[in-house]
Formats: C-alpha cells, structure tokens, sequence
C-alpha cells in the first residue's frame, strides 16, 4: 500500500475531508484515529435534538458504517493519537502501536474551557458539553423541576438553556460579558434573544461573574456570585468557549499560536502535515482567524482534499452559522469583524428580524433571527462577492438586492 494517509481526529472535518479524497477518486489509504467510541457524527445536535430526546445517535452519523467498508477507510476507535515523530513519519497512539504516514492530516477539534477546581469546577452536577459521551450524561440529570444554572451565554449555554426549559427545568443563564452572545451577534441580536429566553422563563444575569460553586459530599448546590448573591441550583453547565486541541501539534514542532498555524491550502509548518476544523488557524483577507463551526470544518475538509490530490485553490470561506432555540431560528451570514454600523429591517411575519453590519458602508454580514429570505440573500451576496450598500438595504426589497 502507497501514501498512507493518517487523519487524527474522528469529527466533523475528518470525515470531509476521508469523503472528498474517495470523490475526487483517490485510492491512497486511509486511517483516521477517534479517541470517541463512535464513528464520525455531527455535534450540532447534541445541543438541539438529542439533547431533547428528539433525534436517537444513528440518526447524528455523518456517514453510514458500511460507507467506511465500501471505501476502504479505517477508524480506529478508542484510540488516541499521543506524539507524532516527524523524522520517522510515524504516529504513535496510546497502546504504544506506531502507524506510519505519508500525510499526515490533524483534525482534533477543540476541547471546552473548565472553571478550575479551586473554584468547584469539578463539583459533579456540573457539566460541559461537547461529545455524545457528555450529553449522555446531561441528559440522565435532566429532570423537571431541577435548577440548572447556565454559566456562559454564547451558543451552548442559550442552546441547552432553552432544552432545559422544555424539559421543565429551572434556569439561571450567567453571563460575565456586559451581554450575550457578545461574541457572535450584535446587540440587537442579543437583545431578541434575551427577550425570547426571558419570555420562556430563564432568568437572565448579565455583566455577572461567578466567584464560586459550591457543594455538599462533592456534589454542587449552588453558586456564589461575586456581587454576593447567591444561586440555588441542582446542576451546571458551562459552556464559556473552547481551546483549540493543538497539543500534538506544539510537541511535534510545528508552529501553534491559538491553533495550528496552516496557510490557505491548509499546510501547517510541515507541509506533510495539513491541519483542518476547528484546531487550524489559517490566512483570511489580513489576518489570521480561527473558525468554529460546521461549515467551515467541512468546506476546509474538502479544500485540503482536493488540494492533496492536486485539484485545489487556496480556501478562502464564506462562513455561515446558525443556532436553534425553542422554535426559533438564528442564522448568521458572513463574519461582522471590523463592522463600523449596523441596520436593522423586519420581516414579513411577526417576530422575524435580521441585524445587517456594514463596513464602509458595504454590506459585510448579517444576524437573521426567523428571516431565512434575509439570510440566503446575504450568503447569495457575500458568496458572489457583491457589494452592496446601506443605502440598497435600507430602500430596497430583497428580491431586488440579488438582481
Ligand atoms: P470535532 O468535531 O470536535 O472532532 C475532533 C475529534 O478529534 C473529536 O472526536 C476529538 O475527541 C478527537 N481527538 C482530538 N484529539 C485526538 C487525539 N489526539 N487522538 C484521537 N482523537 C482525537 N457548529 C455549527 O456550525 N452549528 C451548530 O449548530 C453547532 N452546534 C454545536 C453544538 C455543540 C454541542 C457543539 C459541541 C458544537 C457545535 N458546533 C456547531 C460546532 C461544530 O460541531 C464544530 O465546529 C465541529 O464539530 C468542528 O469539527 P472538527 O472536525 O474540527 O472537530
Ligand atoms: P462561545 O460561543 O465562545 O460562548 C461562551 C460565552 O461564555 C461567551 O459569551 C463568553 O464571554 C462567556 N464566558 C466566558 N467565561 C465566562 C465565565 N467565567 N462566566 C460566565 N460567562 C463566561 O462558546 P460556547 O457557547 O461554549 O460554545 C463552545 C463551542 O461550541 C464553540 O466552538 C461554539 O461555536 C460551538 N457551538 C456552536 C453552536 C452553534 O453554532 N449553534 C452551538 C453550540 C456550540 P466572552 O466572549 O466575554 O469570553
């Protein structure tokens, strides 16, 4: 066998990119190593759901068992890529086995921000939320009339909030930042979303700390704020953001700075080494950024395939992203960075609104809450690289923008 190809990680961009090669007709094979017990699955609705018992765990495969067979791809389960040997070109996975590769491509995701133990981060009852193992175990807790305390209000925190309500929960969503989803939306945004959550029921604290969890024979009762309240609450999910898994990667030499530096062929420091998803940090427009969502561990899967068998440009994404609460639906075209004002505008039906941003009076992203029309016209836009004024969005129907 020529050229193995050898992917660490199991997720969202492994299977991309395995999915592509097999496309595009390569025959080069294939191990992709998973230190989950399952094959590849989508996470997303490990927050939706699953979680609500809506969606049973076959249903989340990105691809069916028998695909991997058929396609002479391997997963290794259960295993764990632990040092890779770039001189020798092998991997070593924790059972001591060394796998060797021709390519060797890093797809290890990002592992959830903790509050450390000193402050009863590991009090059980409390909970973070990234694989089916974690939700397993969130969802055995889930019982009505439980209080649960939410520590972060980015999209894990208001997504299990808004289960949790539907399941009969009491929930307290804390938020340090002055707002919500200040990372992700703009304030307009947030403030329909605050209303939906306190509409259904969750107290909302913002510009809040926690100074403290606190517990009885190590399990949580509560938490201390640091302006002296204090919450009752049976369990806690924190969801406070993720760190990119670049471990492997800093102890194999190649360069990592917030994730592993590749360039937009998705190339690291070793250009046998490409890294993809959520771990790589790659060139967009005069920076560098990191994204974290669906979209782009497949788009990135993809390009870095092609680009391996020698069909690829440069990856240069259009991001989208979206979020499901209650019956509503949050979907972002593009990224705001850099956004000088904002605009909002209504949809036809009731409570459908969109946030555009702009930047130098063109448009560069847009928040549509319940307004899917808003939503694919700006990803039309964005995609074909149009740009389109202030002035347009303000005066014209949407329709009219895509002419
Ligand atoms: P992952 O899917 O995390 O896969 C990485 C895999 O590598 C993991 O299984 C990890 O355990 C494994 N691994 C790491 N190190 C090693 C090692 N050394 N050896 C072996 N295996 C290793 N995005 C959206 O766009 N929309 C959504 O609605 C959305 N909802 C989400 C809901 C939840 C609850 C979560 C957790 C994420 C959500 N995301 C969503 C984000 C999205 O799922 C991620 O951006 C995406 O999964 C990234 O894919 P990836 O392949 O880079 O990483
Ligand atoms: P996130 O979107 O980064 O949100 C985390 C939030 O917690 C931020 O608002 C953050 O504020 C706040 N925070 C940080 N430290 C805190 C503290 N000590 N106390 C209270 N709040 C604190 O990350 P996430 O919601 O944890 O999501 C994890 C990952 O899953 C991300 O990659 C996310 O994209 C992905 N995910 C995506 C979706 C979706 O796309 N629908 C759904 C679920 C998960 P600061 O910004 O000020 O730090």
């Amino acid at each position: 066998m020529h050229d193995p190809i050898v992917i660490i990680g199991a997720g969202q961009a492994a299977a991309a990119f395995a999915g592509k090669l097999r496309t595009l007709g390569s025959d080069r094979p294939v191990t992709i190593i998973g230190d989950e017990p399952v094959l590849p699955y989508q996470r997303p609705p490990l927050s939706k759901k699953y979680l609500v018992g809506e969606a049973t765990f076959d249903r989340l495969l990105l691809k069916p068992p028998a695909w991997y067979e058929t396609n002479a791809v391997t997963v290794l389960t259960s295993r764990r890529a632990v040092a890779v040997d770039r001189t020798r070109r092998t991997v070593r996975l924790d059972d001591g086995l060394d796998l060797p590769y021709a390519t060797l491509v890093l797809a290890t995701g990002a592992t959830p921000r903790r509050l450390p133990a000193t402050i009863g981060g590991d009090l059980q009852g409390v909970f973070t939320l990234r694989g089916k193992a974690d939700a397993d175990a969130l969802m055995a807790d889930f019982q009505p009339g439980r209080r649960l305390i939410v520590i972060g209000g980015g999209y894990v925190g208001l997504e299990t909030a808004a289960v949790a309500r539907t399941r009969g929960l009491e929930v307290t969503v804390v938020e340090l930042a002055d707002r919500i989803l200040k990372r992700v939306a703009a304030a307009g945004t947030a403030d329909l979303v605050r209303d939906l959550h306190r509409s259904h029921g969750v107290d909302i604290l913002e510009g809040t700390a926690i100074a403290r969890l606190v517990g009885a024979d190590g399990r949580l009762t509560g938490a201390e704020l640091a302006d002296g309240r204090t919450i009752a609450a049976d369990l806690a999910v924190v969801g406070i953001g993720v760190a990119p898994n670049a471990g492997l990667a800093e102890m194999a030499g190649l360069t990592v700075d917030d994730g592993i530096l590749v360039d937009e062929f998705s190339r690291t420091s070793d250009p046998g080494i490409l890294a993809i998803g959520d771990c790589a940090r790659f060139p967009y427009g005069d920076r560098l950024i990191r994204l974290e969502s669906v979209q782009n561990a497949f788009d990135q899967g993809e390009a870095a395939a092609a680009t391996l068998i020698g069909g690829g440009g440069a990856y240069m994404p259009q991001p989208w992203f979206w979020s499901d609460q209650y019956d509503a639906k949050l979907q972002i075209a593009g990224l705001h960075h850099g956004y000088d004002t904002t605009l909002a505008t209504e949809g036809p039906r009731p409570g459908s609104h969109a946030v555009w941003y702009f930047s130098g009076g063109v448009m560069i992203a847009v928040d549509a809450l319940n307004y899917p029309a808003a939503f694919v016209t700006a990803k039309k836009l964005l995609e074909a690289g149009r740009r389109v004024s202030r002035a347009d969005v303000e005066t014209k129907p949407l329709k009219e923008l895509l002419v």
